[in-house]
């Protein structure tokens, strides 16, 4: 059985104390490969690796910091077939998803940043006659990146990228559930000649591995992405040590539509924001919340078209929905299906685990619509993250608006109306950190990403993310 191995200080190492943990492919519900059980010591060397890399990267010009992150992002491109496979049965993703955004988009993330240094700049401040200030912006040393399961490469490059380009070293851990393509990029960095300990990439459990990432004392900051619990921990864990934070977590983002829409780009962008990547995205409408006058138009052709997704095979191009990502997942998702039952809601489609052919094994849910439950409920107040949606009707544009922002959560909403004056008064209103206003998951990587309330703290992407992984320095000069 395969075995990978943590990359550190430019090298390939099994963990010290020869532990090792099982990797399940979710399709098939059966362990195809086992990954390092990092501990105390295999993270002590990853950061004495990335600390001693510090003072050359660091000082390396940003020409060739980027041409080293436009070698990686051409690394990855090169295999990308192999990556977008290895990203499906890892996580049980459709291969054309992982094909189609997740890997290219992990290009995208190296490419963007190896640019965006190159026009990041710092401001000046003239007192008048008397003096000048200006800024300086210093990477930060040692960062950590710890990231979650549901968009692997994807995610673990958004936070290496602008780390490494603003000239910080980095000891970053993917997901325990979804570690192949992070090991795939150590491959990459490996041929690239990526100077030693600039990246290192440890394999572990959270409380093991992320933990002693985020206690170490010469550890300067941490950019987590990941669920809210474990955001809290980290933040306590981090807070003695005044480590810098950005935490990207949770969500329970509201679709709202109008009935001045555009109905047919409503519904199937609809479809896709509630079920792409089986549900399984921070920035999912899991609570659609539908203006009463087109509601029961809406229900029908939504449940209609909802029935007929194709749940099954990752590595089939016609399926739409793939495996849930692990069996403890798998398992949470079910227990809140069964609580949105006891809570009162009704299943108007799914509901229920599949056993597609050839995937007996398999951790398969049909795409569930679930109605006939209060905002206030457990079922739409916490975070599900898989294949199921809530929907909910509204009257007025004032019950809209306080349905949406009634969670504890604020990551996105979707915004579903024609009507430009609504559009821009309801996107100020809500409690959210991203607004599609008629569109969804329509990505600009110079946009701050990230939430409020409970979803997070800190923005990352373009110049947010290189202002998160410097230190601003004031120097004033007299005249
Ligand atoms: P998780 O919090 O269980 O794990 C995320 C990462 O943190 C993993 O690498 C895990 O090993 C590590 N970890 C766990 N405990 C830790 C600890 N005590 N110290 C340090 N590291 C620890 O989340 P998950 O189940 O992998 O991912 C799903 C969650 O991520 C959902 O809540 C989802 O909304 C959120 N998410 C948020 C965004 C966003 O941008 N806001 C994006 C994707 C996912």
């Amino acid at each position: 059985m395969k075995r990978i191995l943590n990359y550190i200080n430019g090298e390939f190492k099994a963990p010290h104390g020869n532990l090792w943990l099982d990797n399940y492919d979710p399709s098939v519900g059966e362990v195809y490969s086992q990954i390092p059980d990092s501990r105390e010591a295999d993270v002590s060397d990853a950061v004495a690796a990335a600390k001693n890399a510090f003072d050359a990267w660091s000082s390396l010009s940003t020409e060739k910091r980027s041409k080293y992150l436009l070698a990686i992002s051409e690394g990855i491109q090169k295999r990308l077939t192999e990556f977008a496979e290895a990203e499906s049965r890892d996580n049980g993703k459709p291969t054309w998803l992982a094909t189609k955004v997740d890997i290219p988009r992990a290009v995208s993330n190296f490419k963007f940043f190896a640019q965006a240094i190159t026009q990041f700049s710092s401001e000046s401040h003239a007192m008048g006659s008397m003096a000048i200030n200006y800024t300086l912006r210093k990477p930060l040393g040692v960062v950590s990146c710890i990231s979650p399961w549901n968009l692997p490469l994807y995610l673990f490059s958004w936070k290496i990228a602008p780390a490494l380009a603003t000239g910080n070293t980095v000891v970053a851990k993917p997901s325990e559930v979804t570690p192949m393509t992070a090991y795939l990029l150590s491959e990459v960095c490996k041929e690239i000649n990526l100077p030693p300990g600039v990246l290192n990439i440890v394999h572990g459990l959270g409380p093991n591995t992320g933990h002693f990432m985020s206690i170490h004392s010469d550890v300067k900051a941490i950019s987590f992405t990941g669920g809210t619990k474990t955001g809290s921990v980290i933040a306590q864990n981090a807070a003695p040590k005044f480590k810098k934070l950005s935490l990207e977590l949770g969500g329970k983002n509201p679709n709202i539509i109008f009935d001045d829409c555009d109905y047919e780009d409503m519904l199937s962008t609809t479809i896709r924001s509630s079920f792409a990547n089986q549900g399984q995205i921070c920035l999912c409408g899991s609570r659609i919340l539908v203006q009463e006058t087109i509601y029961e138009k809406f229900i029908k052709d939504f449940t209609a078209k909802v029935a007929k997704l194709k749940v099954g095979d990752p590595f089939d191009s016609k399926t739409n929905v793939g495996a849930i990502v692990s069996k403890p997942h798998y398992e949470k998702i079910l227990s809140y299906i069964k609580l949105a039952k006891d809570e009162g809601g009704t299943i108007l489609t799914g509901g229920k685990s599949v056993f597609p052919k050839g995937h007996e094994k398999g951790l398969f849910i049909r795409p569930t619509i679930i109605t006939d439950l209060p905002q206030t409920c457990r079922t739409n107040q916490e975070e599900i993250f898989g294949p199921v949606v809530t929907v909910d009707t509204f009257k007025t544009e004032e019950e809209a608006l306080e349905k949406a922002n009634c969670t504890e959560y604020g990551l996105s909403a979707t915004l579903w109306t024609s009507n430009l004056k609504r559009a821009h008064r309801f996107s100020r209103d809500l409690h959210a950190g991203i607004v599609w206003v008629n569109t969804w998951l329509l990505r600009d990587l110079r946009t701050p990403f990230g939430g409020v309330k409970n979803s997070g703290v800190g923005r990352e992407g373009g110049f947010e993310a290189l202002q998160f992984f410097t230190e601003p320095k004031n120097i004033c000069i007299k005249y």
